[in-house]
């Protein structure tokens, strides 16, 4: 009964989806880290507006948890709580949404301006549509539609916004986290900042990242003399194929649960080196992003990373030095017995009629933080996965059905 009250009132926010995300997109919020101009650094900026707005929609339990950033104007990073309360305050159901976005990038490849919304039918188009204001703007409306058919939910609803995602989260969930964590074991939290086209993918699971560079060290000389020096890229060429077999040999096993439910190991960035053909490179550097099942020690895989290079060194009488630009040991997965997974089940099954399934993925998402706290959590959304490329977009009627999935959670008991 409540549920088709609360669904039936989100299903009249079309007009409300695209005002808020309009409103959003022309509020350009970068991380300092990118260097941004400070016009473009507006996460606080965001914030406020998004302050102004809940409370003249009725929800007014509103919690900051600000972080100390002497790179920005304000002086802080913002995270904000609102809260809606429910009839029992023994569990909450939470939606975690961050307020950045990552730059346009290449301006050439956009066919509307990145900070103004773009209609066409269903789809938006802006940066930051999908990433992460679909998920943001679903968990406003769910909140709205509680509050303006005047249903109370068993438990309380929470939309917690972060600052900070794209850039490594220290201002934002892992400041939250050690600055009054405000989260409970048996709390059921959603992520919905990742997803699949179907809406099916229920993210539970996530790889190791190893970002491992390669610096080798050799001596140049002219082209024409190769005795005089050593040819660093030969032996950086050897130490790909070498490297490449013995990551994928020995450390092979699969788990149907990811996707690829295997452990992936590919030479990706390569620096550049000398500045002619005539010349012999006396250094070479590359880089290895690899993605290891949980299941393997990341520590023993660099031991066997570092015996390689050695080999490689005695063989071409190069320095080979190991490097890590990121070292993450997998968070331990949530759960598939996790209420949180069956309840969301069920409200996708509802909402969308498909059958939800749990997946791991490569990894990389802020997932990981709440997971080493003890915290199941899910990421999960019906996303079209145009994140961070141009004209970036979002569909309104995945926000309607998300937001109809995350009001589902909230009534669950
Ligand atoms: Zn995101």
């Amino acid at each position: 009964m409540s549920f088709s009250k609360v669904a039936d009132k989100i299903g009249s926010y079309r007009n409300e989806i695209i005002e808020l995300e309009r409103s959003l997109v022309a509020i350009p919020a970068l991380s300092p880290d990118y260097d941004a101009l400070p016009e473009h650094t507006g996460e606080v900026r965001k914030v406020e507006f998004l302050k102004k707005y809940l409370k003249k929609h009725g929800i007014e339990n509103l919690e900051e948890i600000n972080a100390p950033d002497s790179r920005v104007p304000e002086g802080y990073r913002p995270n904000l709580i609102a809260r809606i309360k429910g009839q029992s305050n023994e569990r909450t159901v939470w939606v975690m949404a961050h307020t950045d976005v990552v730059p346009p990038g290449d301006m050439s490849k956009w066919n509307s301006d990145p900070w103004e919304l773009k209609v066409d039918g269903d789809v938006l188009y802006a940066r930051g549509v999908e990433d992460n204001h679909q998920g943001l703007v679903a968990g406003v409306m769910a909140a709205r539609a509680f509050v303006e058919t005047g249903t109370v939910p068993p438990y309380d609803l929470a939309i917690l916004f972060v600052a900070d995602e794209e850039c490594g989260s220290d201002y934002g969930i892992q400041y939250v986290l050690k600055n009054g964590n405000p989260f409970k074991p048996e709390d059921i939290i959603i992520i919905p900042d990742g997803g699949s086209p179907d809406g099916s993918e229920i993210e539970v699971a996530e790889k190791s990242i190893a970002w491992a560079k390669f610096t080798l060290e050799g001596k140049q000389c002219h082209a024409s003399m190769p005795d005089h020096g050593i040819n660093a890229m030969r032996a950086g060429a050897n130490l790909i194929v070498k490297m490449d077999k013995m990551l994928h040999e020995e450390f092979a096993d699969r788990d149907p649960v990811f996707n690829p439910p295997e452990s992936t190991f590919e030479p990706t960035k390569k620096n550049s080196n000398v500045g002619a053909v005539n010349i012999i490179p006396g250094d070479d550097v590359f880089y290895f992003d690899c993605r290891i099942l949980p299941k393997y020690n990341l520590e023993k895989i660099i031991s066997r990373m570092t015996d390689v290079a050695g080999e490689i060194e005695r063989e071409f009488n190069v320095k080979c030095t190991l490097s890590f630009d990121q070292k993450e040991e997998a968070a331990p997965p949530t759960s598939e017995d996790a209420p949180v997974v069956g309840l969301l089940k069920s409200a996708v099954k509802e909402v969308y009629g498909i059958e939800g399934k749990p997946v791991g993925i490569g990894g990389g998402t802020v997932a990981a933080y709440l997971r080493r706290e003890g915290l199941p959590c899910v990421v999960w959304s019906k996303m079209e996965e145009t994140m961070h490329a141009p004209n970036e977009n979002a569909n309104v009627n995945n926000i309607l059905g998300d937001a109809k999935v995350i009001a589902h959670l909230a009534l669950s008991r």
